[in-house]
């Protein structure tokens, strides 16, 4: 029993270790937890670990979590976000107890200033940016103390008020803790906890012209909402002193801050600043272009949440930073696809094969949406004498082991017949233009008596028959593993290729009636989905995810 015990503790990461034992002591009977998104752009897949973090501790442990939008800086907000945001959380599979805004809070962090400055705790700083950096000294050399720093409480008290009634300019005052300017600490080197912003926030308007920065606001926010564990990436790990520091001085609810390291993946970047280059600067189709790293590409391009929840729990909580493999999420995808996708055949790059021993008329076969399922659903594929076979199935002079048609060689076409082909015919210029085959009428698949083994099997569809399609193959956004460590601009090395348009591949007939939730397999070819651009006119598919990994082996090779 013990053991077991033991064994459970080990399974558990440290910020559940933590947990466990702060409602084990009786420190709280339940938790509460945030997710505090700045709503300056798009969720992307590191969000999404902090999300199955704070939302899973909560679950786990019969707690909350609130939703609170960071938004205190006016400049780079939009409620765009904040919506884009709400729809991204709620598709991974979770619900916040309260929506709250950091901007709801601006009067009582006003407060919660004013208090610091009646304490003799912040004071109003003249200084420009530039002289408040010179005076800032340096991690191993102490700071120096602002000309103004020991301004009256009453001056201060004035002085902040008329920030705040819009006396001042942008920049000509802001309002600094008054901490220690020789910590070891850069952080608690009387950090700055007003700005002067005149400019429009997307939910106060203009009714404020001062902003508190992230430190002074985030803390907290936390606090006002009562936030047990609040939990962050590691950068803010030298920031926890001067959080601690405020709750302190203030007297308010002590929530406590913890910190694990931020999920990176190959093969792509994660900041919001360089997401947002791409899309501004047009390298890819918006933020939920399906090869960015967002939360609404991968949903676009076919992901579903469960696979993305698994992955970001395999990849951990850590307290250092690592770089998890793009090919774990893809295993996951896979693998979920697997499971539940219909299976359909379209031809990418056709060419025509003429049976010219089948009557000229059609033939309805039956085929099963998916063999995983036992449970699965029948289909009727139209067979008739004029099928298309990808272009790549066919060689004229082939080597050994191609198991594929060649001039004599038999092979099996896909929940119908098996064909040998007799003939090839070409065009002028030298080219393929058909291959002529017999088929083999007691060799049907379901009820085949031919006494037959073929070694190869290829997808086909009937050309009068065939819908068409546009195919969007992706592959990956950069082409190294991490190009955000790379010399120069991460932006010269993005992958070229990352985007091939098939612009008409042939389907099945039933392709015609996709439905955006759908998954497929489009056999020996890939999973797929129906493309938000799609339309009755033109349809357009997604390729969520190869077959196979075969980067892997590419790499392997090399
Ligand atoms: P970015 O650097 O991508 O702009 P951010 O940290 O500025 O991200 P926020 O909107 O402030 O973005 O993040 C909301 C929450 O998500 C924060 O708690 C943040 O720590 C967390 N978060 C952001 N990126 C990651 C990541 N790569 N891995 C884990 N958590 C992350
Ligand atoms: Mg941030």
């Amino acid at each position: 029993m013990e053991e077991l015990k033991e064994e459970e503790k080990k399974s558990l990461n440290f910020i559940e270790e933590i947990v466990e034992e702060d409602l084990r002591s009786g420190k709280y009977t339940s938790i509460l937890t945030r997710f505090p998104p700045e709503p300056n752009g798009y969720l992307h897949i590191g969000h999404a670990k902090s999300i199955c973090l704070n939302f899973g501790l909560a679950l786990k442990y019969g707690g909350k979590t609130n939703l609170r939008f960071d938004d205190t800086n006016p400049v780079t907000e939009d409620t765009e976000y904040v919506d884009s945001i709400k729809e991204d959380i709620r598709w991974l599979g979770f619900e916040w107890a309260n929506e709250f805004y950091a901007s709801d809070y601006f009067e009582k962090l006003y407060g919660f200033a004013i208090r610091l400055i009646e304490k003799g705790l912040a004071y109003a700083d003249d200084s420009t940016s530039e002289q408040i950096a010179a005076l800032k000294g340096t991690p191993t050399e102490p700071g120096k103390e602002s000309p103004y720093r020991n301004r009256s409480i009453e001056e201060n008290l004035q002085l902040f008020g008329e920030m705040r009634t819009g006396k001042f300019k942008d920049g000509e005052k802001v309002l600094r803790a008054k901490v220690d300017m020789a910590s070891p600490n850069m952080q608690l080197r009387d950090p700055i906890l007003y700005r002067i912003k005149h400019a429009l926030h997307h939910r106060t308007g203009d009714k404020w012209c001062i902003y508190p920065m992230y430190d002074f606001a985030h803390g907290q926010s936390d606090s006002i909402e009562h936030i047990t564990h609040s939990i962050c990436t590691l950068e803010f790990a030298t920031h926890r002193p001067l959080y601690d520091w405020f709750i302190e001085k203030l007297e308010i609810f002590p929530s406590r801050q913890y910190e694990f390291a931020r999920l990176n993946m190959t093969y792509t970047v994660m900041s919001k600043r360089k997401l947002l280059q791409l899309v501004e600067e047009k390298y890819v189709n918006g933020w939920d272009d399906p090869r960015m790293p967002t939360i609404s590409a991968f949903r676009r391009r076919g992901y579903n949440p469960e696979s993305i929840r698994l992955f970001v729990e395999k990849a951990g909580v850590q307290k250092r930073d690592n770089l998890i493999d793009l090919a774990l999420l893809e295993f996951y995808i896979r693998d979920q696809l697997n499971k539940i996708a219909i299976r359909r055949m379209v031809v990418f790059d056709p060419l025509k094969l003429v049976i010219t021993n089948y009557p000229a008329e059609t033939e309805w076969l039956k085929s099963e949406d998916n063999p995983e399922d036992k449970d699965s659903a029948q289909r009727d594929i139209p067979f008739s004498k004029e099928i298309y076979i990808e272009r790549e199935d066919f060689m004229e002079n082939p080597p050994k082991k191609f198991f594929r048609l060649a001039p004599g060689q038999k092979v099996r076409l896909k929940s119908a017949y098996i064909i040998q082909c007799e003939q090839v015919v070409k065009n002028d210029d030298g080219g393929i233009k058909e291959v002529r085959c017999i088929y083999l009428p007691e060799s049907k698949s379901g009820g085949d008596h031919s006494g037959l083994k073929v070694p190869g099997t290829l997808h086909w569809v009937s050309i009068q028959h065939a819908v068409t399609a546009e195919l969007r193959l992706y592959d990956r956004l950069f082409k190294v593993e991490d190009p955000s460590n790379e010399e120069g601009d991460f932006k010269e090395y993005i992958n070229p290729d990352s985007l091939h348009i098939i612009r008409s591949a042939f389907g099945e007939p039933c392709l015609k009636n996709a439905k955006f939730d759908d998954r497929y397999q489009f056999l020996r070819k890939g999973y797929f989905c129906l493309d938000q651009d799609s339309s009755e006119e033109k349809l357009i598919f997604n390729r969520t995810v190869t077959l196979k990994d075969s980067w892997g082996k590419e790499n392997k090779k090399n």
